[in-house]
């Protein structure tokens, strides 16, 4: 093997050409597209653009673990800390059988502008696995995030860097690692990860907490343009944690879900679909597949439903330029990160639709972690009741925050959001200076 080709297939088993290159695939081109569109609004923080071009560090672990046939398998992990600027590193952790650096490391960048843009003190941080969680036993799971916690813990800690779930995880993914830090430490750190069992210090409202500002920011869109979420048509891919849940929450405030979809099915039914019997057949069954409330649906027909909300809820890149060309949606509320790529983002411009971006609209995850850390350190918990009226407060302060900057420089929200985060990321930037 030539010393090329081995670097090409390297570079392709990292998703892509990679490293620092703005000409790789997506989603890491994606993220520089978008952090150069905020270029012209940086005044004399632009000197320091570039930081926001390259993740601070990177690093790749790989994952060997003993299968219940006794026979050994390796699977490759990654933990990005885009920035830390603006205090640790804060980002889920994906288990997904397509998780690569690449990807990993967008997600870590809008984890960084997410934070920003909202206003938490985080930097920006993910990580993930690849790995298809349902391929292996639930023993080989735990040694598997045992072993990876166990490898990234020389970067992670409570004030470090804070993992979450994500894609493929959950509560008890946290709290394996929650157990696995702390063994290794040799003393309870509750404070290393947020999403977890509230028996383990996870805090009340979280697993609702980014359905919830899906729905919020949803609505706050439609107020600022005058669509009333009741009555309304609402499409939602994905139907996890932040599609079922942001599907739940349209249903209760009297919206018609009329399409939804996962891995498995893609469902309609212009009546409406009874969303919490759907939650149950996906809890009972593991996906929506033989769900008897809808018809099945061609995936392409479903992005082009006539609606007031599509809600896309499952991975990036889904809303493409050819699919864009299509959608008759009046508003897009990214629940995903990443959902549309930035030829698909001018296109919905162009077309008079009003994308609510990720970085603000599936914040409300975050937004409740750090209300988990926060209650961590102080030991002191907080009524269901208060996370949800403080969620609302950040979450409508950081919409109005943003809807006013895309007014004043005709700029979609997006950009606005940008724009925000980037000045206060790189403003932290500048006032601490380069190091040495
Ligand atoms: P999840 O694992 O709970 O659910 C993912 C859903 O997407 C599932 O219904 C799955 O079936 C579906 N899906 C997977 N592949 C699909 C495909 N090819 N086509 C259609 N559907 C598919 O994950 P989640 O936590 O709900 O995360 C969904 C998205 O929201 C991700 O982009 C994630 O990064 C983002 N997000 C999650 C949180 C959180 O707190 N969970 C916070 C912010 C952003």
């Amino acid at each position: 093997m030539t010393a090329n080709t081995a670097l090409e297939t390297a570079s392709a088993r990292l998703g892509g050409l990679s490293y620092l290159n703005p000409a790789a695939p997506e989603p890491w081109a994606s993220f520089v597209e978008q952090i150069e569109r905020v270029r012209p609004y940086l005044g004399s923080l632009e000197r320091w653009i570039e930081t926001l071009k390259r993740p601070k560090r990177t690093l790749i672990v790989d994952v060997p673990i003993e299968r219940d046939d006794g026979t050994v398998a390796h699977f490759e992990g990654y933990r990005v800390q885009h920035s830390l600027s603006r205090g640790p590193g804060k980002g889920g952790i994906r288990f997904h059988p397509d998780v690569t650096l690449n990807e990993v490391m967008a997600l870590a960048g809008w984890m960084t502008i997410k934070n920003a843009a909202v206003g938490l003190p985080f930097g920006g941080a993910k990580g993930g696995i690849r790995v298809d969680p349902s391929s292996v036993s639930k023993g080989e799971l735990q040694r598997i995030t045992r072993r990876f916690t166990s490898e990234i813990g020389v970067i992670i800690g409570p004030d470090r860097d804070i993992p979450a779930p994500d894609v493929g995880t959950n509560a008890m993914t946290m709290a394996v690692m929650m157990d696995t830090f702390s063994m290794n430490r040799g003393s309870t750190a509750t404070g290393v990860v947020t999403g977890k069992p509230i028996a383990l210090g996870g805090s009340l409202g979280r697993h609702e907490a980014t359905g919830r500002g899906v729905y919020i920011t949803a609505r706050e869109a439609g107020r600022h343009i005058g669509l009333p979420i009741e009555g309304a048509r609402v499409v939602v891919q994905g139907f996890g944690n932040v599609g079922g849940i942001g599907a739940r929450l349209f249903h209760e405030a009297g919206a018609r879900v009329i399409a939804i979809a996962d891995h498995s099915a893609t469902l309609v039914n212009e009546a409406g679909i009874d969303i919490p019997a759907a939650l149950e057949h996906v809890a009972a069954n593991g996906g929506l597949a033989g769900f008897a409330g809808a018809a099945q649906l061609d995936i392409e027909e479903f992005w082009q439903l006539e609606c007031e909300f599509l809600v896309p809820a499952a991975l990036e890149g889904q809303i493409s330029a050819e699919r864009a060309a299509g959608i008759r949606a009046k508003v897009v509320v990214e629940g995903a990160n990443g959902p549309t790529t930035p030829a698909a983002d001018d296109i919905l411009r162009e077309r008079g639709v009003l994308v609510v971006p990720d970085v603000l609209a599936n914040a409300g995850g975050v937004t409740v972690s750090y209300f988990e850390w926060v209650q961590d350190f102080s030991s002191f918990f907080w009524t269901e009741d208060e996370i949800n009226t403080r969620l609302e407060r950040i979450m409508t302060g950081a919409f109005n925050a943003i809807w006013k900057v895309a007014e004043e420089k005709g700029v979609p929200l997006r950009t606005a959001a940008f724009i925000i985060a980037c000045l206060r990321v790189l403003e932290a930037r500048a006032e601490r200076g380069l190091y040495p």
